[in-house]
């Protein structure tokens, strides 16, 4: 609990979190995750120095009890070896980061400045943000509109168990309803985001909630959960918006800090860097728009992120 308040630089959350034992296999996964990088060999020192403690304190307590079916630390390994297997697998640079527990108190979430519509607080509207308070080094991966639907994808991310949330928009996702009921299966939650992808402040509130509590309505009867978060297409919204969507029981209106392309990101802020609780927009496409694949994106999504020190958290846990 404690060691999540600590140091993240240079890997330090995933060494303090592996200190029981697995620091061996994380040393072995950095080192050879690590392609090339003047922090590669300062990174592995440290948990090669724990390497012999925790070996020995494994060894010991082996020999001097009965040996449990599948201790805790077992478990971690194992976890870990599957994960450095997957980043490798995939192609990764490096093994991403584990992310940090959920936090036991949630954040409050409030509309960034700038970013209100009249009488927003007053009217109990969603909030709109870009990122999640918090000062772990965590980011938040979301992906919209459901055109492209890559079986590899799929796999991909259940292999390297990285989390992210989907925002939906009916005429695309109903292609292939199943696509995403395994995306479901696999953990993910799925959002709205609107039927048809319209530019919403050209609409009138009646057709707005048509869009957004029609898109609530797919999700709920094709997925079984009516979502609790909607993100406007194109990230433009007016009070309309904001009030057809808590009309149907939307609570947040995420939009996003960076977006990954296939061969780029692209950020809001003037400096063009990743912060503690932003959250990143990419989308579903594939080589018809990109000059590559889904796969090739969330490597380039991965790479940066576990080379700048931050971890994919799962946002529904921080809401
Ligand atoms: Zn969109």
């Amino acid at each position: 609990m404690g060691l999540v308040r600590q140091n993240y630089k240079n890997g330090a959350l995933r060494l303090t979190r592996l200190r029981a034992g697995v620091a061996v296999l994380a040393a072995a996964a950095i080192a050879s995750g690590c392609a090339q990088g003047d922090r590669g060999p300062e990174r592995a020192r440290p948990a090669a120095g724990q390497e012999g403690a925790a070996g020995q304190e494994g060894a010991a307590g082996r020999s001097a009890q009965a040996r449990p079916p599948l201790s805790s630390a077992e478990r971690l390994r194992a976890e870990q070896s599957a994960r450095v297997a997957a980043a490798r697998k995939w192609g990764l640079r490096r093994v991403p980061l584990a992310a940090p527990p959920a936090p036991a108190k949630k954040p409050v979430i409030t509309t960034r400045d700038g970013f209100e519509v009249d009488d927003h607080e007053e009217l109990g509207l969603p909030p709109v943000f870009t990122t999640i308070p918090t000062k772990q080094k965590v980011v938040f991966l979301t992906i919209d509109d459901g055109a492209e639907k890559d079986p590899a994808f799929l796999r991909m991310m259940t292999e390297l168990k990285v989390p992210y949330t989907a925002f939906l928009s009916d005429y695309l996702v109903k292609e292939d309803y199943g696509y995403f009921k395994r995306m479901q299966d696999a953990g993910v939650v799925l959002n709205n985001h609107t039927l048809h992808h319209p530019y919403l402040p050209g609409l009138s509130y009646q057709r707005q909630k048509r869009e957004i509590c029609g898109m609530q309505d797919v999700i709920e009867k094709r997925y079984g959960k009516r979502p609790l978060l909607f993100r406007p297409p194109f990230g433009n919204y007016n009070r309309d918006t904001l009030r057809a969507a808590k009309a149907c029981g939307v609570k947040y209106a995420p939009l996003w800090d960076e977006e990954v392309f296939v061969d780029h990101w692209e950020y809001r802020e003037w400096d063009r860097d990743l912060h503690p609780g932003d959250i990143v927009l990419s989308h579903f496409r594939g080589r018809d728009d990109w000059k590559g694949t889904m796969p090739d994106m969330v490597r380039r999504f991965l790479n940066m992120v576990t080379e700048k020190g931050y971890a994919v958290g799962r946002l529904e846990d921080y809401l």
